[in-house]
Formats: structure tokens, sequence, C-alpha cells
């Protein structure tokens, strides 16, 4: 269920109906949900694990960052909610930041930067002038922030309007209604709507206790059973996932840090992302989930990111083609950035 308003979206999975069935036939919706992202990412997935270990790399698409190692939503599934973290806060350096930065600017990258990972990001009082920075260091990259929505206020809202690529507002709740800041932005949005320009923001109505997966067994909800999942995974094919502290570690679920692949202060992100550690664990993944330790047992689904790479290479030729045609922006057509949407983050 969709409603639009040029680029604000506020949207949800099958409505009131959908948010009902997730409250009351949890284990059903858990089971469809994960059965459908199967399906629909299923296609294409060995072809293209294959060929990351024949080329011995895989191609950086997304690198999510956790400026802040904290949240203050609650929800039951999630590892990091406030009730169950106990990790001793940590902020992210800004040497830190900026030598993240620099190492994508060096490569022109073009790929997905998240400003968040498990957390909330505007916790971290620093953020705007992280956005700032890397929107001007990161021209061809895509800023995403998702939020839980509750600090967002307007003079935040100022100052990120039009600076990102995408907000999502990951809507939690108990009952299907809009929370505060949800409101607060979406007011902000259609008040302003010229200051936007191209960015996105799409607010989602999120049941707060949803079943979803096991996370490898962090997820407070839903532990572990002993069943080994067929389907492969390729989060650590296509995303880096680097913590507060510059470490780069497996995946969003891998929260106990048992598996880390080494600092960015002393690394480059993309020889990280491409070390022979990450390469085994690869190896491990490609032959199934139970020949890594953390992973054997996990069912997470991720949709992935493969299907932006011709979106983002013809998106790319686009962008260049009209700033040297002199057009200020350079921003892909509408087509391919909503293109992208329905594949990757619907
Ligand atoms: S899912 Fe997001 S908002 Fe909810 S507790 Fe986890 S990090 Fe916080
Ligand atoms: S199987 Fe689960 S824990 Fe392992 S890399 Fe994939 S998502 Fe992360």
């Amino acid at each position: 269920m969709t409603k639009k308003f040029g680029n604000l979206k506020i949207v949800s999975f099958g409505g009131r109906a959908g948010f009902f069935a997730e409250k009351h036939f949890p284990r059903l919706t858990s089971k469809l949900y994960l059965r459908y992202i199967r399906l629909v990412s299923a296609r294409g997935k060995r072809g293209y694990i294959d060929r990351c270990l024949a080329e011995g790399s895989a191609p950086l698409m997304c690198v999510e960052v956790e400026t802040i190692n904290k949240c203050n939503g609650v929800c039951f599934f999630c590892p990091n909610n406030r009730r169950t973290d106990r990790r001793p806060t940590q902020i992210m350096t800004e040497e830190v930041f900026c030598k993240i930065v620099s190492d994508l600017a060096a490569r022109d990258y073009n790929g997905i930067f998240f400003f968040n990972g498990n957390n909330e990001p505007f916790l971290d009082k620093t953020l705007c002038d992280r956005i700032d920075y890397a929107r001007g260091k990161l021209p061809l990259a895509r800023l995403e922030i998702f939020t839980n929505g509750t600090l967002l206020t307007d003079a935040i809202l100022d100052r990120i309007a039009g600076k990102l690529d995408l907000l999502l507002i990951n809507n939690y709740g108990e009952n299907y209604t809009l929370n505060e800041g949800s409101k607060r932005a979406i007011a902000h949005y259609r008040a302003h709507r010229e200051r936007y320009g191209d960015m996105e923001v799409i607010v989602k109505y999120r049941y707060v206790r949803q079943l979803l997966t096991n996370r490898g067994g962090e997820a407070p909800n839903k532990k572990n059973s002993s069943r080994i999942y067929r389907s492969l995974c390729l989060v650590p094919f296509e995303e880096s996932y680097i913590f507060a502290d510059g470490v780069m570690g497996l995946c969003c679920n891998e929260t106990r840090r048992l598996v880390e692949f080494g600092s960015v202060t002393e690394n480059d992100v993309f020889d990280l992302f491409n070390s022979p550690r990450l390469q085994d664990i690869r190896r491990q993944l490609a032959q199934g989930r139970n020949h890594c330790e953390f992973c054997k047992y996990c069912d997470y689904e991720s949709r992935g990111q493969r299907g932006v790479v011709w979106i983002r290479k013809y998106a790319d030729k686009i962008k260049n083609r009209r700033r040297n045609a002199g057009s200020p922006s350079g921003r892909s057509p509408r087509f391919l950035r909503s293109l992208y949407h329905e594949i990757v983050k619907s």
C-alpha cells in the first residue's frame, strides 16, 4: 500500500490488514516473508557468487556505517534495542569517519552509503555535519539513512533536506498509526517540497514486535532452531558493515563481533572488503551456511543489491552526460531511481 506526494511515500506491507496479520499471526507472516524474499532473490545468486570467487574479489555495493552504536528503540526483533543492548556507548571519531569517506572517494565510489547500521543514527549529534561532508566528497554515491524517526526535529529536517538520496523512516509501533516524528517529517516535506529536490522520503508502517528472522541467533524474539537453511547468503558478497570504532564486521546481524576483518584506520576499506579472511568466509558461505560457524542456523535473507548494478551503470552514464552538458545536479533520471527502489527497497 502506498500513498504518494512528490518524492514522499507512505508505505506499508499490505496496509492495515498486513499489519493486523503481523500482529496476530506472527509465525505465518514470518514464514511468508522469508519465502517471498527467497523466491525473489534466488535468481542468479549461485552464478553471481561463483563469479566473485573466480575473480577473487567482490564489488563493494553498499557500506553501512554505524557512527554511534546505540538505539533508543525497543523493537522486539532487534538485538540492539535499548532493553537488551549492553554495549558501552561508542561514537565514531571524526578521523575514522573521514578516513572511510576518503577511501571511498579515492575510488569514485558510486554505491550506497548508509549512515546507519543497527542503531538510531540521529543519536549522533554530529550526523548532519557528517552528511554535509560525505555529500561533498562522494558526489556519485547514494546517501541513505534509515531511522525510527523519533528524534527528527524541524531543525534537523532543515539541515538534511535535499542532501540525501533517501530518508527512510521506519514508523515502529504497536498500532497502525503515525508517530510524532513521522508526522513532523511528512509536514516538513509538504511545506518545503522544493528544498528536497530529488531526495526521497519514505515513511513505512512497521509493527514493533514483528517476528522476522533469527539473525544468526541474535534476534531477541526468534531463537535459532537446528534447521540449516539451504539458500545462499549474499550479504558478505555485497555489503560491508563498519562499527563505530572503525572495525569492519561480517554483517548487520553479527553484533557480538565474533568475526572481524580489521580496522579502517590502518587499512583501505576496499582492501578490507576483499581481504583473504573475508574471501575465506565467502568460500565457506558458497558451500552453504553450515560451513560458517556463526551463519550455521541463520535464516536471514536479503534481496541483495545485484539488481542495482546495471541501473547504476546506466544512471552514472546519464549523470556524467548531464554534468558534461552543464546540468548543475547531474542526477540520474527519475525512472532509474524509482526502478532502483522497486528492485532493492520494496
Ligand atoms: S530495529 Fe532500528 S529502531 Fe528498532 S531497536 Fe533496532 S536499531 Fe533501534
Ligand atoms: S548467513 Fe546470516 S549471519 Fe551469516 S553473513 Fe549471512 S546474514 Fe550474516
